[in-house]
């Protein structure tokens, strides 16, 4: 692919340093604890769509700009905006995970009903996949729905679910084929959060926190058009989602953004009167993981080099979740070393606080740790890409109980 420029680029790339020259006062900040979005980064998203800076691609039909897909100009785009240390919009499972699932396996109507909603910030999403037994064996999923009078009837527990407790709605991983094999006994439903039967038990983090939540479900009544693809194909649709979750996780451009944040933390940051910039040892850190940010992103272009040309990059796209990941744990660590006694000194306060920097860092580093084990963690990432992508033999499996005479 050629990676060069065209006029039309260009024109692009100085239309985007434009506008956000002239708006960037209006964007909200980014990184730091998780909550739902306030009003201004609604008002942010509004005019980010208004302008095709955000679901660029997305039919109007479904709320997004309708521009014909040009990786070149998303990639543009995404650049200047983490260049200039802008938000580039929402990122949450709803928008990143949900939302491609839809365009790629939805219905025509479930697009139209739940995209719009969606991308605008409206309709705040969580995923309904872990259970207590069954976290990177995710298809042993025992949640169940079984259907009654025209509705699925949801019973079970759910597990380590990112934003429940503010979440509007659900996409779910369930048993509804009792009949069939692990993987084909599963479904993909679309839950919300407000439906009678459905308790939220939030789990406090490290960060002092509720990061995620144990989801109960008893007797949960959905419709059963509230479903993606058919009974039985929720392997398949969870699995798309994965992709998308990977590919968010690992995201290149986050770690543009984070590691310029960092150097310029370095230069104002001292220890006995020099920049940490200067101090080799913290230099030489720094060095590393800015040549391992650029080879994320360099992956990353030819991931979207592949996509243009309609190939299937496979495994390739899990080390974008399992690199990526850990860039980000080893780039916050630098940082809160460099804020020496600040970066010690977290006192766990309420969601509503306004965060300031060195509190943005260190609930960054702690949440970058959870984020090696979420979205299936760094040794199932390599298992896969050893026995998949490496044609390594497969992995034992444990052998069944002997059996007494
Ligand atoms: C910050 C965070 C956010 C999350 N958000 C969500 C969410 O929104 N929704 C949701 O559904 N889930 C969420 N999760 C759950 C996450 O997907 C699971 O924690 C993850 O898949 C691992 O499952 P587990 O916790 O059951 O660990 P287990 O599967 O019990 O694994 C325990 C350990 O054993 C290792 N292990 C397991 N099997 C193998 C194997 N075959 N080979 C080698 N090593 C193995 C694992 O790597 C891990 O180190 C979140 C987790 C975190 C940390």
């Amino acid at each position: 692919m050629d990676l060069r420029y065209s006029a039309q680029h260009r024109a692009l790339q100085e239309e985007a340093r434009t506008f956000i020259q002239k708006h960037r006062h209006l964007s909200p900040k980014t990184g730091g604890g998780r909550k739902r979005p306030d009003a201004r980064a609604l008002d942010w998203q509004k005019l980010l769509l208004e302008r095709g800076y955000f679901a660029r691609n997305i039919p109007r039909e479904y709320g997004g700009f309708g521009r014909p897909v040009d990786i070149m100009e998303l990639a543009i785009i995404a650049e200047e905006f983490s260049n200039a240390g802008v938000s580039p919009g929402i990122m949450n499972q709803g928008i990143s995970m949900l939302v491609p699932t839809l365009l790629e396996v939805g219905t025509k109507e479930q697009c139209v009903r739940w995209i719009g909603p969606t991308i605008r910030g409206d309709i705040i999403w969580c995923q309904g996949y872990s259970e207590p037994g069954s976290g990177s064996d995710l298809a042993a999923a025992k949640t169940s729905a079984r259907v009654e009078a025209g509705q699925f009837v949801i019973n079970g527990q759910k597990i380590w679910t990112s934003s429940a407790h503010y979440a509007d709605m659900m996409f779910l991983l369930c048993r509804t084929e009792f009949d069939k094999s692990k993987h084909d006994g599963l479904s993909y439903l679309l839950v919300p959060m407000n439906a009678p039967g459905i308790e939220v038990r939030p789990l406090v983090t490290m960060t002092g926190r509720a990061e995620f939540n144990e989801t109960f479900f008893t007797d949960v009544r959905v419709p059963t058009d509230q479903i993606v693809m058919g009974r039985g194909d929720g392997w398949h649709v969870a699995n798309v989602t994965l992709k998308y979750e990977r590919m968010l996780l690992g995201d290149a451009n986050k770690l543009t953004y984070r590691l310029a944040r960092a150097v310029e933390l370095m230069k104002k940051t001292t220890l006995d009167g020099c920049r940490f910039i200067d101090i080799p040892e913290y230099r030489e850190r720094l060095l590393k993981l800015q040549g391992e940010v650029m080879a994320s992103k360099y992956h990353g272009l030819r991931l979207m080099t592949e996509q243009a040309k309609g190939e299937d990059s496979g495994v390739k796209r899990l080390i974008v979740k399992l690199n990526g990941t850990m860039i980000a744990y080893r780039l916050s660590s630098l940082v809160v070393d460099v804020l020496g006694a600040a970066g010690l000194a977290y006192e766990p306060v309420g969601e509503a606080a306004e965060d300031d920097e060195a509190t943005t860092w260190q609930i960054d580093n702690m949440y970058d740790i959870g984020l090696i084990i979420g979205g299936g963690s760094s040794n199932i990432q390599k298992n896969i890409i050893g026995e998949r992508g490496l044609g390594l033999p497969r992995e034992p499996k444990s052998a069944p109980p002997a059996v007494r005479a």
